[in-house]
């Protein structure tokens, strides 16, 4: 579950010294000294293949199974996806999702088809748990790229989803142990402002409605699941889909759903897209710069590698750099080029699921700096 959740605050990757892997691009060494980068091992292979954040591993194979039965592309990782927007236990994207700041779940996503350079996406949208299925429909059946809130609402009920709440208890509580101990000058008790029971305490009632009281810490938790395939013909297809920034305000739209941002492809180049803080993923147009770079000859790995290092660099707010120097945020970039070559890279420590010839599985990304203290 950890490898697709990268955590905001650089408390939780800040160290001293800076992971160095390889060989370096004369671009990166233009840009920034530092962090390194090599080729990953993806460049090399050719031929049909899908490529998933690192929780997409059952997402990747179940899109391989069906491009291999010759479903679109788009088709393809839309399904993969969905497997994971169903898993209540992933609480970072669909059903289960950690929720906004007022404790409702609002879900991210879209997709983009090679094949006709046309992207459908969704955006705040609420109670339907599969907003990638819900953007595919965008993409084929309207004449429009972005729905969002109560209109994506609308077209998906007329599109026929069901409506459900989706609220899990694990994030009902997860929110509600975030939302206590926001801050000790509002009316909620911190876990350390609330005095001890003077005996057991009735911890589930007949509703199933645990005590906060003993809920684990959750830190704030980013996590997304982005997808693309490339077919043996070389069609292409990318979806990323997520619940967003946990506790964001509400309204707030990430990369996700933002055609360029955190999905992006181009059939006669390849596909990319990202996970982590949308708003650097915006900022930098992260997933167009990777296909862009693949088309300018760049490899998947090093699109991928240069794309992390522009967001570093491009990272000059305050609130962005450690106290260390280090970043002080995470980001994962994917990129799948038309023959079927792949890489990944991330800011600090990460993996990617891929299917390729020889099967599917997780690997490390290439990361700029280590996680390590
Ligand atoms: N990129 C997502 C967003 O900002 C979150 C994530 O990938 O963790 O909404």
């Amino acid at each position: 579950m950890t490898t697709r959740r990268e955590f905001l605050a650089s408390a939780t990757v800040a160290g001293t010294s800076l992971a160095v892997t390889g060989g370096l691009t004369s671009s990166l060494r233009a840009t920034q000294p530092g962090p390194t980068v090599k080729n990953g091992a993806g460049d090399a292979h050719r031929g049909p293949c899908v490529i998933a954040s690192g929780n997409g591993l059952r997402a990747v194979e179940r899109a391989m199974e069906l491009l291999r039965q010759g479903y679109d592309p788009a088709d393809c990782v839309v399904q993969g996806v969905r497997i994971v927007e169903d898993d209540p236990e992933d609480m970072s994207v669909g059903y289960g999702g950690l929720p906004n700041e007022d404790g409702i779940v609002e879900l991210d996503a879209s997709v983009m088809h090679g094949p006709t350079h046309k992207s459908g996406a969704v955006g705040c949208l609420r109670n339907i748990r599969n907003p990638a299925q819900v953007a595919l429909l965008v993409l084929r059946r309207t004449n429009h790229c972005l729905l969002v809130g109560d209109g994506a609402l609308t077209f998906a009920r007329q599109m026929g989803f069901a409506e459900q709440d989706l609220m899990t208890e694990k994030s009902r509580l997860a929110w509600l142990k975030w939302k206590a101990n926001t801050s000790k000058d509002d009316f909620w008790l911190d876990d350390d402002q609330r005095d001890p029971p003077a005996g057991k305490t009735w911890d589930q009632d007949p509703a199933g409605r645990l005590s906060v009281v003993d809920t684990a810490d959750v830190m704030r938790l980013t996590g997304t699941i982005h997808c693309s395939a490339v077919t043996a013909t070389g069609d292409i297809a990318g979806c990323t889909t997520t619940s967003g920034l946990s506790w964001k305000i509400p309204g707030r739209l990430g990369d996700s759903p933002i055609i360029g941002a955190g999905n992006y492809c181009d059939n006669d180049v390849g596909s990319a897209g990202c996970t982590g803080r949308g708003e650097s993923a915006i900022v930098n147009l992260s997933a167009y710069t990777m296909v862009m770079l693949m088309e300018q000859g760049k490899t998947p790995q090093e699109a991928a590698t240069i794309a992390a290092k522009r967001m570093v660099d491009k990272a000059k707010e305050k609130r962005l750099k450690g106290p260390d120097g280090r970043p002080a945020l995470g980001c994962s970039f994917y990129a799948v080029r038309k023959d079927g070559a792949y890489g990944a890279a991330s800011i600090y420590d990460g993996s990617f699921a891929v299917a390729d010839s020889t099967g599917a599985r997780v690997l490390p990304t290439e990361a700029l700096y280590s996680s390590k203290r």
